[in-house]
């Protein structure tokens, strides 16, 4: 391993960087902008971005661009190059501060969701000072957020910074009641564990559905699956060493601190876990993560799967979004603390996210949605489309025996006072036995597993900023107004938690009897994007967003376009591939193998007349029937398929027309297709196998 200090961060224009290098005025001022979310002034913002065009170009950058979080879900840049004519007829290099603050992009090839009027297709960039910039390649990166002329947020980058404000407003305002006046902000601060696969190049390339959706469109078991839990954990490759390590120094030199890597369940899976940051810093982190992964493994002969679901009957991918709430003077508002006071602070932000998760269910599972994960949530080895908090049973004792006026233990004759007693510690183990969980306490943050592997992790913190910014603002009107604040503490808390609780579940969520009981409890179970979608624009989300200022009504809208026309652009690709390769290669190949076994059973009879042929017999026979079956669906999917090239109904009934017809169709082809294919000689099948693709790697 190389000298992590020596390359830790030398890609970014980070706070050192930034106080080594900007004379001290200018480092202060520009400080104060970031702390209080001004206007960055002109002339701080020429000097800023002298000095990190200096040193760029002495990193070897020779481009900048502004870059940012279209609602593609993937990173946008456009490079402009540092090089200015002179008047004599020479160059400079040179970066101004308006260059740095503001870029103009043409908007008009992003989805906006109607929200950029035709006439008016600019949109703009503006430098969120809070993110480092850092270079890439040869080109300086800076982070952006990206707006229309309008104003409106046409990113992912945006709703997120504004959902930090709202909660460090709302928090603050607790903070302060529990007499922390030294705090001046508090920021939300996330590890977001990335799960991935590494396929072989080669293979990767023989895959038309890999190529096109990201996930197998067909494939027969392997023998082995994951039956035998030996890759977890298990000795890595060394192909895939050499990966991870050129990836952790990549990353370490942009300052993401790689901490732990290792092999996941699934064979060819795998995961990186980064060390937490600010919430904002961790989103573009993970974009970065994704976006080397990717080009690494390429490097190095594999292709990098973000899929959701790339196998099927195989774990899917997931990323793990562990989340908490710190002050500026370095406290975890979500670790317990040491005495009766800090006990209750903890317990009542623990509290703010109990009614946050609970009163907005939707809004997080809406937050996770997608194509991709639809094929992943509820299936055995994720969290189900139900959202359930698990608090380890600690906890949930004690929040028990505060509810009912107890004692905490059978031992303890106390009754339970907030503010009063001591909370006894928590070993930290016994909060992360669940993993069934979608959302679980480990310890002193939450780990928010729902989310898919793909998707940007801004829109799921948008929402739990935003709704425990809620929760909290109840909270401050109440106590603000106590007469006895510890009286009032102590009756709110207890009431959030009566109120709540039935979000609280401790079994195993990958029991189909909690699907009965949280239908009992009145839990929402929301199992496909279609049918979550519409919570985007539903009255009582509408409202705490637009009152928290992290969306307008017309944002919500867009969002809710864009996420309805994304799911049926997915799916339509994936069914088009169906046919396609259905079509092209399946169907000639199976028809191809039945002949020669035709031509086999002929020669074979021409030899020995009543020579047995049951075995090439029955495999025409069973083969045919497929091959019959399979093109009579095929045919069908492509007539269904055509209904939606002329729809007139709304995107949501589109989207509804994917999720009940084309997706049942395609998974009919996909019952007999792989049939076929353990049926035929391995040397006809067009494509790599299961087996291939999952053990291949060497
Ligand atoms: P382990 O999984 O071994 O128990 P940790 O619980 O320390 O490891 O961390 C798991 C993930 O949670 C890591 O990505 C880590 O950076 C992140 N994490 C730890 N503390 C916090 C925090 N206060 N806020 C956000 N993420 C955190
Ligand atoms: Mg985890």
């Amino acid at each position: 391993m190389k000298d992590l200090s020596k390359i830790f961060g030398i890609n970014v224009f980070n706070e050192s960087k930034m106080k080594e290098r900007l004379p001290r005025e200018t480092y202060l001022a520009l400080q104060k902008t970031i702390k209080d979310g001004k206007h960055l002034d002109i002339n701080i913002a020429n000097v800023v971005a002298s000095s990190m065009k200096d040193w760029a170009i002495e990193n070897g950058a020779t481009h900048f661009t502004h870059w940012f979080q279209p609602m593609t879900g993937i990173t946008a840049e456009k490079h402009d190059s540092f090089i200015s004519p002179t008047d004599d007829g020479n160059i400079i290099m040179d970066f101004s501060g308006k260059e740095l603050v503001k870029g103009e992009s043409d908007a008009s090839s992003f989805p906006s969701g109607g929200l950029r009027a035709t006439f008016e297709a600019r949109g703009y960039t503006a430098w969120d000072p809070t993110s480092y910039a850092f270079i890439k390649g040869k080109t300086l990166c800076i982070p952006t957020a990206f707006c229309s002329y309008g104003g409106e947020a046409l990113d992912k980058k945006t709703p997120l910074l504004r959902s930090m404000e709202a909660i460090n407003k709302q928090a603050l305002r607790v903070v302060r009641l529990f007499g922390n006046t030294d705090v001046t902000s508090v920021k939300t601060t996330v590890g977001a564990e990335q799960e991935y696969f590494l396929v072989d190049q080669n293979m990767y390339e023989k895959r038309p559905d890999l190529i096109f959706t990201g996930r197998t469109l067909f494939g027969a078991p392997a023998p082995k699956g994951q039956e035998m839990d030996d890759h977890y954990y298990g000795t890595i490759k060394s192909r895939v060493q050499a990966f991870m390590d050129e990836l952790n120094v990549e990353l370490w030199k942009l300052g993401v601190f790689a901490k732990t890597e290792h092999n996941e369940a699934a064979p060819a899976q795998h995961e990186l876990a980064p060390v937490f940051t600010t919430t904002n810093i961790a989103t573009d982190q993970n974009q970065l993560t994704m976006e080397l992964m990717q080009r690494i493994a390429k490097k190095h002969g594999m292709v990098c799967l973000l899929h959701e679901k790339p196998f099927e009957g195989v774990n899917g991918s997931g990323k793990h979004n562990n989340w908490s709430i710190s002050t500026n003077t370095g406290k975890n508002l979500l670790d317990p603390g040491e005495t009766p006071h800090e006990n209750a602070q903890f317990l009542l932000f623990l509290c703010s996210v109990i009614k946050a998760v609970d009163d907005y269910q939707d809004m997080l599972r809406v937050s996770v949605t997608s194509a991709g994960n639809d094929h992943r949530l509820g299936a055995n080895e994720a969290p189900p489309a139900i959202v359930s908090m698990f608090l380890g049973e600690e906890i949930t004792e004690i929040l028990e025996a505060i509810e009912n006026d107890e004692g905490y233990d059978a031992k303890e004759r106390v009754v339970m006072r907030v503010g009063v007693h001591i909370l006894p510690k928590f070993p930290k183990d016994s909060t992360d036995r669940n993993r069934t969980s979608p959302f679980a306490f480990t310890g002193n943050k939450f780990e928010f597993r729902a989310l898919g592997s793909t998707a940007s992790i801004s829109g799921p913190n948008v929402v739990l900023n935003t709704t425990v910014a809620e929760s909290l603002k109840q909270f401050a009107d109440e106590l603000e107004n106590a007469t006895d604040f510890d009286e009032c503490l102590h009756n709110l808390i207890k009431r959030t938690i009566k109120e709540h609780k039935r979000i609280i579940f401790s079994g195993n969520g990958y029991d189909n009897d909690w699907v009965l009981e949280a239908e009992k409890r009145g839990l929402l179970n929301l199992r496909t994007t279609p049918d979550c979608l519409p919570c985007y624009v539903a009255e009582k989300n509408i409202k705490l967003f637009t009152e928290h200022k992290v969306f307008t009504e017309p944002e919500m809208r867009a969002r809710y376009e864009i996420h309805l026309d994304n799911y049926s652009k997915t799916i339509n690709i994936e069914a088009r591939t169906v046919v396609d390769m259905v079509k092209k290669d399946i169907l000639p190949a199976v028809s191809e193998f039945v002949k020669n076994i035709s031509d086999l059973v002929i020669s074979k009879t021409t030899v020995i007349k009543d020579i047995n042929c049951d075995y090439e017999k029955d495999i025409i026979k069973r083969l045919s029937e497929l091959i019959k079956k399979t093109y009579d669906n095929v045919n069908q999917l492509n007539k269904e398929l055509e209904i939606t090239n002329s729809w007139t109904k709304s995107a949501q009934e589109l989207a509804d027309f994917y999720k009940d017809v084309i997706i049942s169709k395609m998974d009919e082809i996909r019952v007999t297709v792989d049939s076929m294919e353990v049926l035929t000689d391995r040397n006809y099948w067009p494509y790599p196998s299961y087996a291939d693709l999952l053990f291949g790697l060497v």
